[in-house]
């Protein structure tokens, strides 16, 4: 496998308890930063009323998964609430290469994996404002069956425990102030010294500025 040699894209990873709104946060900076791009998971889960295949998820069985994953297809798996998810290592990698901003909506399982091969990977974890917060979120979604709801609910805990894994946290109590600072991340992360230097390596040259002046 080579290396991944770009070092202007980052690599974002969002993770969060169901019910912490992590989705329709990462829909709105999606729509204000277009160049972002989403890496759309491969998932056993059924699709939920009004997802399309090949747009939330490559929805797929679980045969076809395990066939995937054994193929080395997957840079990161994990087994979420009884259901496989995955990422393809593909489809990464050559937005990476390319230079492209990517974010993955995975797990902290996920997290984990990613972290290990991008360790400059942003890893951003979102909270609720509270746990019955967090239930009514659930619940009024009404996209999942009720014992579907529960079994989230009770891993709610365990999820949130990884939270310090993570770089940074938002507590989605009031929407607005937390798409301001995933938006806020976003921007100080493109303003690390290896990204600026590799999207703008003709003005940094001309500047006399190089990586390690040691
Ligand atoms: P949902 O079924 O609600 O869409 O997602 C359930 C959980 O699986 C969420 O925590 C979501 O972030 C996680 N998830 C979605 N796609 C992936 C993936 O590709 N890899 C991992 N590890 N987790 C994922």
């Amino acid at each position: 496998m080579l290396p991944i040699t770009s070092t202007s894209g980052s690599l974002f990873i969002v993770a969060a308890p169901s019910g912490a709104g992590k989705s329709t946060l990462v829909n709105a900076l999606l729509s204000q930063e277009p160049q972002i791009k989403l890496s759309i998971s491969y998932t056993t889960r059924p699709p939920r009323p009004g997802e399309q295949n090949g747009r939330e998820y490559h929805f797929t069985t679980p045969e076809d998964f395990l066939a995937r994953k054994a193929q080395g297809e997957f840079l990161e798996s994990a087994e979420v609430h009884g259901n496989y998810y995955g990422t393809s290592r593909l489809q990464i990698e050559k937005q990476m290469r390319a230079g492209t901003d990517v974010l993955l909506e995975i797990d902290w399982q996920g997290a984990q994996q990613v972290r290990k091969q991008f360790p400059d990977a942003v890893g951003i974890f979102i909270l609720p404002p509270s746990i019955p917060a967090l239930e009514e979120r659930l619940k009024k979604r009404g996209q999942d069956e009720p014992l579907i709801i529960t079994r989230r609910i009770l891993a709610a805990g365990g999820e949130m425990a990884h939270s310090p894994e993570f770089e940074y946290v938002i507590i989605n109590q009031d929407f607005a102030t937390a798409l301001s600072e995933l938006n806020a991340i976003v921007k100080a992360t493109r303003c690390r010294f290896t990204q600026q230097s590799a999207r703008n390596s003709a003005l940094f040259a001309q500047l006399g500025i190089h990586a390690n002046p040691n």
